[in-house]
């Protein structure tokens, strides 16, 4: 069995301590995750911050290189990682699973290269020079969830490293082993200390808000985590990018042709077992299409193969922890208590493994739990409605607001819908649907700041002005 270790200042080191992380499909040992304590933090940090010295100040070009340079390992290691990945994570290697999810790493990586943060000339006039630089930050703590390990790391920590910061990573207790070895394989195509990681306890997390000589944590998670992030960061006014919860609504308006729009609805609804922060977790249809709609959804739904990630043909695999399982089945059984009807799954599968199956839920409506609240899950309510006013106050009246959508066969009227909703993006007859170029964030309890684009480069530096008197 390969054995991980932290990555500081370009070398491995081994913790007294270690974690077993159990395949969610098989219960069987992946390996074991070194648990690092507050001196490793500390090293961790001190050797990002002895290695922004440097970085910080390398050409634009240099960068811009290593940004190349990455997705090009991570292309060369391809398939070891998305193999690793599918033991840790439990999502298949086929589909939107591990293959796709190394090939976003890459895409994403890459692109961070053709971004330009150029200084910007407010004023040059006679009398005076305007000039509004950006400069990056220092040490940037990066704190990643279980759903998307790798993708969610790359979108932190690249464009941190291009704009000229070094980076300590803590990947979730749940999944570390894979984010351990893609940072090994990075650090071959980097200068040392530029980017580390540190497995741990969820504590860990908490000392690296608290922690001095981080200037910014980026941060993906849960909206309970993200508030205390937010508290303990005040210490020394770290900046902040908070990518949280959500508990998206696709609208599904009566000239909607179902048999040509319910597989993307499904794909929106279950990728990543549910498991995504903008997946469609409320879906409102309504009424004159509502039956055709769950007819629909439910042959998708059966004909997906539900298994074990590493064998051929699986699409859809576990859930990946216990926590994440007992939340679902207990949303579930809720639901039928309070009367909804399961139209395909609703009971827990054999085990081994956290395998709920694909689940829709019909004749169900807001103010049940697995409506108001994120089940991050396999789990879809399916919400009959008849006004589209009041569809939209209900899709708008919940804490979060991370994205959503709208579907029908009139675009211009879809897209003055989607203009209503209350989130950081709305989609129109797709869901989910993100870019490196395309910046991307929640409102509301659903986050600040955003990721991608140069938007999110932006996030990663703070703003200098030099302002020069000709007189
Ligand atoms: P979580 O909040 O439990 O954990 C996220 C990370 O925070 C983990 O690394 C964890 O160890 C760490 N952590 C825990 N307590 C901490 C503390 N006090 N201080 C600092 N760090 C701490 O979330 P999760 O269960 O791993 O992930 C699922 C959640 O993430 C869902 O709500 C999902 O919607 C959200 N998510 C959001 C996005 C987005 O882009 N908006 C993307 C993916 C997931």
């Amino acid at each position: 069995m390969a054995s991980y270790s932290l990555i500081i200042d370009g070398r491995n080191v081994a913790t007294t301590e270690t974690t077993d992380i159990l395949n969610p499909a098989t219960m069987e040992l992946v390996g074991k995750a070194p648990v690092a304590t507050k001196a490793d933090l500390d090293a961790a940090v001190a050797a990002a911050d002895r290695a922004f010295q440097s970085w910080s100040r390398e050409s634009d070009d240099r960068r811009k290189q290593a940004c190349l340079d990455m997705a090009k390992v991570l292309e060369d290691n391809m398939g070891e990682l998305s193999r690793l990945l599918t033991m840790e994570q439990g999502k298949p290697l086929e589909g939107m699973g591990s293959g796709f999810e190394l090939g976003a790493c890459m895409a994403w990586a890459g692109a961070q290269a053709s971004f330009e943060l150029p200084v910007k000339v407010i004023e040059d006039s006679e009398a005076q020079r305007i000039e509004l630089h950006r400069k990056p930050l220092g040490v940037v703590a990066s704190i990643t969830p279980w759903n998307w390990p790798l993708m969610i790391a790359i979108w932190h920590i690249v464009p941190a490293i291009r704009t000229g910061n070094t980076v300590v990573l803590k990947p979730s207790p749940y999944t570390p082993l894979s984010t351990l070895r893609m940072v090994e394989i990075l650090n071959a195509v980097l200068p040392a200390g530029v980017l580390n990681v540190v497995s741990g306890t969820d504590e860990l997390g908490q000392w690296m808000t608290e922690h001095d000589a981080i200037k910014k944590v980026v941060f993906t998670g849960s909206c309970g985590t993200g508030k205390k992030v937010m508290q303990s960061a005040a210490g020394n006014l770290k900046r902040l990018t908070l990518e949280l919860g959500g508990n998206d609504a696709a609208i599904v308006l009566p000239d909607t042709d179902v048999g040509k729009m319910a597989e993307k609805i499904f794909g929106g609804a279950f990728i990543n077992s549910g498991q995504t922060c903008a997946a469609i977790k409320r879906l409102y249809v309504h009424d004159s299409i509502y039956d055709e709609m769950c007819a629909t959804l439910t042959k998708i739904a059966e004909a997906t193969p539900v298994g074990n990630g590493l064998e051929q043909g699986i699409l859809m695999g576990p859930i990946q922890n216990k926590m994440q399982y007992d939340k679902v089945v207990g949303l579930v059984e809720d639901a039928k208590a309070n009367g909804a009807r399961i139209l395909t799954g609703g009971e827990p599968m054999e085990g081994p493994g956290y395998f709920y199956p694909l689940t829709l839920v019909a004749d169900i409506s807001d103010g049940t739990r697995l409506v108001d609240e994120e089940q991050f899950g396999p789990v879809l309510p399916i919400i009959r409605y008849s006004d589209v006013e009041e569809v939209l106050e209900r899709a708008n009246n919940s804490e979060f607001g991370l994205s959503g959508s709208v579907w029908s066969s009139d675009l211009d009227k879809a897209a003055e819908l989607a203009k209503r909703l209350e989130c950081g993006t709305s989609w129109v007859n797709v869901h989910a649907a993100i870019a490196p170029n395309v910046p991307m964030g929640g409102v509301k309890s659903s986050g600040m700041g955003v990721e991608f684009g140069e938007e999110g480069l932006a996030e990663y530096t703070d703003i200098h002005v030099i302002s020069i008197d000709k007189t």
